[in-house]
């Protein structure tokens, strides 16, 4: 996963120096000081900027953030062995377990999500991406049987979750809980409030394209956060928008794939047909006052397609989207114009 996603961790890296072009001084006005830490964390490049008083605050607080997000890997990685969906899947068909609040809390935003969704996102939908294993040793496109049968299970009305008594038991043995959707966001998040706790009132935090911009920058104008050119070889920002204290999370075709007789199979499934989704959507961000929130919304999104993912959107309170289609097109929901600047001409706002 890691190695199949290097031209996309450099191109974060590329993104996240954009965004904080501008204030590169080390010393504000105010005399604050940037901190920045990089990590390889949850199988992807993570990235937390903030400006503290001191290196050594700034520093502190930011390993802190670190911690969390490692906290929250091993409870919720599928890889990870004794992490809470470990075991989830591992005792799935044969008895209950007990997990972490944190995951109960993701478990149970995970199942709400699946009915606001029209069941696009779907947490038990691992024996399926374990199937396609994108990214993985055995990336393969499988046969329709193939895909019939893990179609079979996948049916979230057996997993039983109880929120009194923090335990969740898959009730089919061959259903897989993948948090591989919504974990991040949660991350992110989660990050965000513990930077917070530790005096910080300005910075981001980038999981791998989930973005939160916290406060303002120094100099209180709104952070730019850069959207990635969707197409395959290009590493251009397209459009940029001005943020504060938002989450900013893009899912796109682009993030993670393999090639099949010349046909992409990207990372994004859509549980309808059990194959990646295929509605000339290539890319959807959303902005949204929780990355949890917006991690779900843009893969949902991309699955329901352009019509449907707006209109989802639109009646999301205090959530706002740009999609991409393949031909160049962002559309743009009616609350976000305004923050969207475009910065590639092939690409035009039509709506
Ligand atoms: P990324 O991880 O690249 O940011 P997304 O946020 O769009 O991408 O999430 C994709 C991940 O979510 C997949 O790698 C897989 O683990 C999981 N997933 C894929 N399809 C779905 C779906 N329909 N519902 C829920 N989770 C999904
Ligand atoms: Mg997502």
């Amino acid at each position: 996963m890691i190695n199949n996603k290097k031209s996309n961790i450099l191109l974060l890296f590329l993104i996240i120096s954009i965004t904080l072009a501008g204030c590169t001084s080390n010393k504000s006005s105010k005399e604050l000081t940037l901190v920045k830490q990089e990590q390889l964390i949850l199988g992807t490049f993570g990235s937390i900027s903030a400006y503290s008083n001191s290196e050594k605050e700034g520093n502190e607080a930011i390993s802190k953030a670190y911690d969390r997000i490692k906290e929250i890997e091993n409870l919720m990685s599928t890889s990870i062995e004794g992490s809470d969906v470990y075991n989830m899947n591992k005792k799935a068909g044969v008895e209950s377990i007990a997990v972490n609040p944190s995951t109960m809390e993701v478990l149970l935003e995970g199942l709400e999500y699946s009915s606001i969704t029209k069941e696009a996102f779907n947490i038990g939908l691992g024996s399926l991406i374990e199937l396609w294993g994108i990214g993985k040793d055995w990336q393969k496109v499988p046969t329709s049987e193939e895909i019939a049968d893990a179609k079979k299970h996948i049916d979230l009305n057996k997993l039983e979750v109880s929120k009194e008594n923090n335990t969740a038991f898959i009730k089919d043995p061959k259903i897989l809980v993948d948090l591989g959707g919504i974990a991040k966001g949660y991350a992110v998040d989660e990050s965000i409030r513990i930077l917070k706790e530790n005096g910080i009132k300005s910075g981001v935090v980038n999981l791998g394209g989930d973005v939160y911009a916290l406060g303002t920058k120094t100099d209180g104008s709104k952070w730019r956060i850069g959207i990635n050119n969707p197409e395959i070889g290009s590493s251009n920002s397209i459009a940029r928008i001005s943020i504060s204290d938002k989450s900013v999370v893009t899912s796109g075709d682009y993030e993670r794939y393999f090639i099949e007789n010349g046909v992409r199979y990207h990372h994004i499934i859509d549980p309808k047909t059990g194959i990646p989704a295929n509605n000339g959507l290539v890319s959807v961000t959303i902005v949204s006052d929780k990355s949890i929130d917006g991690d779900v919304l843009s893969t949902a999104s991309f699955i329901l397609g352009l019509d449907e993912g707006l209109k989802l959107i639109e009646s999301r309170p205090g959530v706002e989207g740009l999609l991409i289609t393949k031909d160049r097109q962002v559309y743009v929901s009616s609350g976000l114009k305004d923050a969207v600047e475009i910065l590639d001409n092939n690409f035009k706002i039509v709506n």
